[in-house]
């Protein structure tokens, strides 16, 4: 970068008024700096990041950007850096973005974010330069179907641990009401089995009809697009719109905010139109029929996933069933519903821990489990999948031990109607 000497007259003449000196600098045209646009150009031709040459450097992104309370991180500064001429596609800015959707909210020039790293990263993977772990999670879910590596024939195996009916479709032979979209979390992971089991019994108890894929069903793409890797979120995309368009059922409930997204945004591009609900959706204007007796005497806070509050804008549902638990005393964290602080999660941040570890002081999950902590919250009420392991992973590493449990409200509902 070169940078240019302001230009100053010795004597200029303004509308007949002599100006001597450094007074005239102001009416002349100054030139501060030049750059080299080429870098920023270079990404801002990539279809889908046009928006990241709009910013005008206003900061207001900065102040909500969660990435920044731990690091050094907003869409100013990555436009700042690539108008210096720092290669987004090499740069680690790349993949610190959760696309939690913060900045967007602020943002005067809508600076899309959500749409930047998608399409920035495509161009990184199609490199060969995204980061190690990030591409293990893609060849699982290529292979497998789930990020996390699991045998695909395996994927039901958590309903043997319901001890309720939970009829997998290639079987039942019938139409069913609530198709329910289990995902890979809920369907693998210790504690998203938990979930499940729970949602089971729940579903049981008010006597709706459902079904799963079971073996059928592969993990929703959505976080692996938002990672970067369109090529395989299609795939997805088009194995399970196929599974689901064989049999009948009258709408689809998902566990998961990030099905939920793909399902409302995605998912119709590929032929997947059905009406969707994220579980609290469904589950809250049925509250009443929950015969909710146990109470839970705790202080509950809840963690707003991205997914659901910010990008699809439900914040009520959540609140509602957790408000219906006897003795349940609901607190709301500072940054909470809009202003929501990600589990550090979403945009393919749930496989990149060891890498976003290098550019950050601690994880966001950490950070949040603080902020609980610090609001007096016995319970972390969540209901993401992502969440309840990233959140006890980070209760441990805090040293919050016993002071602070991490529950799926599925877990909490069922525990206070004695189904689990
Ligand atoms: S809020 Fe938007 S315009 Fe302002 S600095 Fe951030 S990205 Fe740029
Ligand atoms: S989407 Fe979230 S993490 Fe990404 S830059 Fe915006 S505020 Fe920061």
């Amino acid at each position: 970068m070169q940078k240019a000497k302001p230009i100053e007259l010795e004597l200029a003449v303004v509308n007949g008024i002599e100006l001597p000196g450094h007074w005239n600098r102001m009416f002349e045209p100054r030139v501060i700096s030049e750059y080299d646009l080429s870098v920023l150009d270079q990404v801002t031709s990539i279809e889908g990041a046009e928006s990241l040459g709009y910013c005008y450097q206003c900061g207001k992104c900065t102040a909500v950007c969660p990435v920044d309370t731990v690091g050094d991180y907003s869409p100013r500064k990555v436009f700042r850096r690539t108008q210096l001429g720092a290669s987004l596609v090499d740069s680690p800015d790349l993949w610190l973005c959760t696309t939690c959707r913060n900045c967007l909210r602020v943002c005067p020039k809508e600076v899309n974010m959500i749409e930047i790293m998608p399409a920035v990263r495509e161009q990184a993977v199609l490199e060969g330069k995204a980061p190690e772990e990030l591409l293990t999670a893609f060849e699982n879910t290529a292979r497998y179907g789930n990020p996390l590596g699991e045998p695909p024939r395996k994927r039901a195996d958590w309903v043997k641990s319901a001890e309720v009916p939970v009829p997998v479709m290639s079987q039942h032979k019938a139409p069913v009401d609530v198709l329910w979209f289990v995902e890979c979390y809920p369907s693998y992971h210790p504690r998203g089995k938990d979930a499940s089991v729970a949602l089971a019994r729940l579903f049981n108890a008010l006597g709706v009809e459902f079904g799963i894929l079971g073996t059928e069903e592969k993990c929703s793409g959505d976080s692996q697009r938002m990672a970067g890797e369109k090529g395989l979120f299609e795939m997805l995309a088009e194995h399970n719109v196929k599974m689901l368009s064989k049999y009948q059922f009258n709408q689809i409930v998902v566990t998961d905010p990030h099905a939920f997204n793909a399902f409302l945004h995605e998912y119709p591009k590929y032929g997947g139109q059905w009406p969707v609900q994220h579980y609290t959706q469904f589950l809250a204007p049925l509250i009443d029929q929950i015969n909710l007796t146990r109470p839970i005497s705790k202080k509950v806070t809840f963690h707003d996933p991205c997914y659901l509050g910010r990008h699809n804008g439900e914040y009520e549902a959540p609140r509602n069933l957790l408000k219906a638990i006897p003795g349940l005393d609901l607190v709301e964290m500072g940054h909470c519903r809009e202003t929501a602080y990600c589990c550090g999660g979403g945009g393919g941040g749930m496989w990149l821990d060891s890498f976003v570890r290098d550019y950050t002081s601690q994880r966001l999950s950490e950070k949040r489990v603080r902020e609980a902590v610090e609001y007096g919250a016995d319970i972390l009420a969540v209901t993401c999948p992502y969440e309840v392991s990233r959140f006890e992973d980070a209760v441990k590493s805090t040293g919050n031990t016993g002071k602070l449990e991490v529950r799926d409200i599925a877990e909490l509902l069922a525990y206070s109607a004695e189904l689990i």
